[in-house]
């Protein structure tokens, strides 16, 4: 097979052996790549650092047998070094690159999901004041673009407004009559900053007025519990997709 050229985000590396890597890496035209890079860890290596986590790089790519391919150029186009540099930019980065890496599919295009993580690694690049918004706008962004956008406005199951539960099994907040055990409350600041996280850009999430700690914490737990639970059950949900398919 001809080798292939794409640019993505590396999203992890992981040692290999003595001296090679696998990267995996968000591209833009090959969805989700895992590749070998080899010798990446000698001194002598003509890959030096170009494929660490939140670079932008163009590589060039050969496609394996199996779900390893082996990249035998790599180029920088942005290292984004400041989110290295800072230990909360690079929490907030670790959030978004793990949520891609569970989302994406192993060479199933996808260029907005590729984009959105291009945004977000560029917001939190330009060190934004609160990274930790950045990170949860990304993920509001992110599940909606996966078809799980959560309801915050209005009852997720019947569009009744001001709902006062919420419960990531029925799609977000919803309405005394339309809950379920397990049910819990939340508060309207909470549901109105997660509403407002969602509509801003991530270039200027970074900047929305915060509200108090105790707003703040609740509407964080009710995002991640909330991705967790449809991001978890997407995964598992793959492998059965894939048997069935064969
Ligand atoms: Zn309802």
């Amino acid at each position: 097979m001809p080798p292939y050229k794409e640019q993505g985000i590396v999203l992890r590396s992981a040692k290999l052996g003595e001296a090679d890597k696998i990267v995996t890496v968000m591209t833009q035209g090959a969805g989700k790549v895992r590749a070998v890079a080899k010798g990446i860890r000698k001194t002598t290596s003509r890959f030096g650092a170009r494929l660490e986590p939140f670079t932008h790089v163009s590589l060039m790519l050969y496609r394996g047998r199996g779900s390893l391919d082996t990249i035998t150029q790599a180029e920088i186009i942005a290292p984004h070094p400041n989110i290295r540099a800072d230990l909360a930019l690079f929490a907030a980065g670790e959030t978004m690159l793990e949520a891609v890496d569970k989302v994406a599919q192993e060479h199933e295009r996808n260029v907005r999901l590729t984009m959105l993580l291009l945004t977000g690694i560029r917001a939190l690049d330009a060190r934004p004041a609160d990274s930790t918004a950045v990170a949860e706008s990304f993920m509001l962004k992110l599940l909606s673009l996966s078809g799980f956008h959560p309801s915050l406005t209005a009852c997720a199951v019947c569009g009744a407004a001001d709902p006062q539960l919420f419960s990531a099994g029925l799609g977000g907040a919803v309405c005394n009559g339309c809950a379920e055990s397990g049910v819990g409350p939340v508060s309207r600041a909470a549901l109105a900053y997660l509403a407002e996280l969602a509509q801003t850009d991530l270039g200027v999430a970074g900047s929305v007025a915060q509200p108090e700690m105790r707003v703040r914490k609740e509407s964080r737990g009710l995002l991640y519990g909330f991705a967790e639970y449809h991001f978890e059950r997407r995964m598992k949900s793959v492998p059965m997709l894939v048997r069935t398919t064969q």
